[in-house]
This record gives C-alpha cells, sequence and structure tokens, in this order.
C-alpha cells in the first residue's frame, strides 16, 4: 500500500477572522438538520502531477475559485467519502473508522483514475478539523458531526484523460437524525432503473452515481415513497442497495442476509461493522443474492420478518414497506423488526461510547 507516512506534508493553519457568534452556532445546533450548515473551516491539499501532494491547509470556509476548464466539472472525476465526529457521554470526541474510510476512499480515486491520498494524511487532515471545530459538534440522540471528505479534478483542460491536478478538501456539517419525520420505518418504491452496471463505478463513492440517482429517487418521492431500491443492472431480478445505504434481510429463523460485494454494490462501512457485529451476537450471516420475487414470497409467507438499510447517515433504517410495478408487500408488521433495533443499538452504543470498542474502531481526538 503507498502509504508514505507522512507524505512530507505539513498542514499551514490560517484563522478565520469571522468566525460564527456563539448565538449564532447554538441556534444552529439546536436544530442542525442535515447538510445544511457548516462548520468555521475547512482543509484543503492539493496534487500537481510530478509535484504529489503539497499546500496542506487548515483554514476558513469559503468558496473554491475553479477555472471554467476544470476538469471535474465536464467529465465528473470526482469521489467523496462520509463520516462522523460523535460526542460521547463522557465528553471525549469519537470518530468511527475513519481508517476504513481512507481505505475506502483510495479505491474509489483508483476507479477514477485519480492519485492515492495517503491515509495517515486523510485521517489527519479529517482529525485537525473536527479539532478546530470542536465547539460544532451537536449533543443529543442521533446527533453528530458529519464529515465530508472530497477531492476533484481540478486542471483546466478539455481533453478526455486523467487530470494532472487535484484538491481534497474536507468541510464539517453537524447532522440532527437523517430522515427529518424520524417515521420509525420507511417505504420505498423499486426502479426499473439501475444504480450500477457490472464493470461501471457502483463500487466506488463517486458524485456520478449520485447524479444518476436523482431521477429514479425523484419518482420514489413523486409517488409517495421515502427512498428508492435498485436492482442488478443485468437481470434487473437481483436486489442491489438503495441509492446511498445498503440492505440486510432477516428471516424467521433468525438468520441474516444481505447482498454480497459484486463490484456493482458500495461496500458501506457500516455494512461490515453490522456483519462483524452480528455474527458476534452468534447470528448466522450470509452474503449472496436475494431477487425481489423471493423477497415479496417470503414476506407473504413469512419466512422474512424485516428489513433494514444501513449507511454512515441514517446509520440502521427498518423498511416497512416495498413498492413497485408489480404492486406492494409489506414487511413484518410494517414497523420496525425487533432484531434491527438489537443491532442498531449495538453500533450506536460503540460510537456514543456506551459499550466497549472490543475491535479498535473508535478513534479519540484530543
Ligand atoms: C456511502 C454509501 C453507502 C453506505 O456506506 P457507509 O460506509 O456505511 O456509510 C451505501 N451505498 C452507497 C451507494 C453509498 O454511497
Amino acid at each position: 500500500m503507498a502509504i508514505l507516512a507522512d507524505a512530507g506534508l505539513t498542514f499551514t493553519t490560517l484563522a478565520n477572522s469571522a468566525l460564527t457568534s456563539d448565538e449564532a452556532r447554538a441556534a444552529v445546533l439546536a436544530n442542525p438538520g442535515f447538510g445544511t450548515h457548516f462548520t468555521d473551516h475547512m482543509v484543503t491539499i492539493d496534487w500537481t502531477d510530478g509535484k504529489g501532494w503539497h499546500d496542506a491547509v487548515i483554514g476558513p470556509r469559503q468558496p473554491i475559485a475553479l477555472d471554467p476548464a476544470a476538469a471535474v466539472l465536464h467529465y465528473a472525476q470526482e469521489i467523496f467519502e462520509g463520516l462522523k465526529a460523535y460526542k460521547q457521554a463522557d465528553g471525549a470526541i469519537a470518530l468511527f473508522r475513519p481508517e476504513a474510510n481512507a481505505a475506502r476512499f483510495n479505491q474509489s480515486a483508483r476507479r477514477l483514475a485519480m492519485p492515492d491520498l495517503p491515509e495517515a494524511v486523510f485521517v489527519e487532515a479529517i482529525e485537525k478539523l473536527v479539532q478546530l471545530d470542536r465547539a460544532w459538534i451537536p449533543e443529543g440522540e442521533g446527533a453528530s458531526l458529519y464529515l465530508r471528505p472530497f477531492m476533484i479534478a481540478t486542471e483546466a483542460f478539455l481533453g478526455v484523460r486523467p487530470a494532472r491536478q487535484y484538491k481534497f478538501i474536507v468541510i464539517a456539517s453537524p447532522a440532527g437524525n437523517y430522515f427529518k419525520s424520524g417515521a420509525p420505518a420507511v417505504s420505498i418504491w423499486v426502479s426499473d432503473y439501475t444504480r450500477a452496471a457490472p464493470g461501471g463505478t457502483g463500487a466506488a463513492k463517486c458524485g456520478g452515481n449520485y447524479a444518476a440517482s436523482l431521477v429514479p429517487q425523484a419518482e420514489a418521492i413523486a409517488a409517495g415513497h421515502d427512498q428508492v431500491v435498485f436492482l442488478d443492472a443485468a437481470e434487473h431480478k437481483w436486489i442491489e442497495e438503495l441509492g446511498g445505504m445498503n440492505l440486510y434481510f432477516v428471516f424467521n429463523d433468525g438468520t441474516l442476509l444481505t447482498p454480497e460485494l459484486t463490484g456493482t454494490i458500495l461496500p458501506g462501512i457500516t455494512r461490515d461493522s453490522l456483519l462483524q457485529l452480528a455474527r458476534e451476537e452468534g447470528l448466522t450471516v450470509s452474503e449472496g443474492r436475494y431477487s425481489l420475487d423471493e423477497w415479496r414470497a417470503d414476506a407473504a409467507s413469512g419466512k422474512l420478518v424485516e428489513t433494514f438499510a444501513c449507511g454512515t447517515a441514517a446509520v440502521v433504517t427498518p423498511v416497512g414497506k416495498v413498492s413497485g410495478r408489480d404492486g406492494e408487500f409489506t414487511i413484518g408488521s410494517g414497523g420496525p423488526g425487533q432484531l434491527t433495533g438489537k443491532l442498531k443499538n449495538r453500533l450506536v452504543s460503540i460510537q456514543r461510547g456506551d459499550a466497549p470498542d472490543t475491535h479498535g474502531w473508535i478513534r479519540k481526538i484530543a
């Protein structure tokens, strides 16, 4: 692995002379919502072909200057990550598995023909930002500071090839509960569109995947549902994932199933954490294929008792109802399932520091 320890990078800190007032920040933290409010600082690091990563700065959050020919604006050479900093019960600040985000960021970078960022630099950038903006971490159930690291191609060039200049940026946004309705179980729409095809970019966390999911997601909302679920592109049969969350199915014999990582599914860190936690609980969890037809039949027969979606933003979200061209079906009682709640609690209590971190998942920030 190309970890250049510190890559010779030293962060320059620039003061923000227009810090948000305590009153204005308190008003935001009282009702943060999701993704609409931002902290006072950001990290930027530049990459230039032949020079590598340079000019690491943590400074005031502000607009960035881009040449209108910047490659990201034309060919969508962009990747991102999402992770959270939590305020724990004892007041400590904790990141959850940031090294896993760093590793996935580089996997995405390789697929999008972008340069690797040393994992240590990725984590250090996040830690520095959280330290500086620690006053922005909201407290309370489901609250966190959401961190958004991303990389864009900044070279001004309209030819089609990997760019020779990039910018890595980290911004932070205080977050409350992701689903604003706070609904106990969501209703999802089976899309006719597909999210990812074999050989495509489905396993990379890139903005382009999201751009392509907006119409299907809007369709789901228009039809009165909360989220969209995508089937595989080749057969339009196998359940893959939601627009931004992985899925788990729970059966009446106590076993679980999650779609296997075939290359068209985003390898979620929440998915992986729950896989480990469930197995430690003594549950049998398999990774495999599950079709929409099986899902519908098993929900009707009672063989399938719960379904939930998982991801950093919303952690664990029960699925209550599934609708598509062929009608709709209800999962279990249509409300949150027992095992769903139990696994969510296991994970959240580790993140919150209420349960011991036996996996080394928590990285505390001084
Ligand atoms: C980010 C993401 C997920 C969830 O990944 P986590 O690491 O658990 O946050 C699932 N699906 C898609 C498409 C994603 O972009």
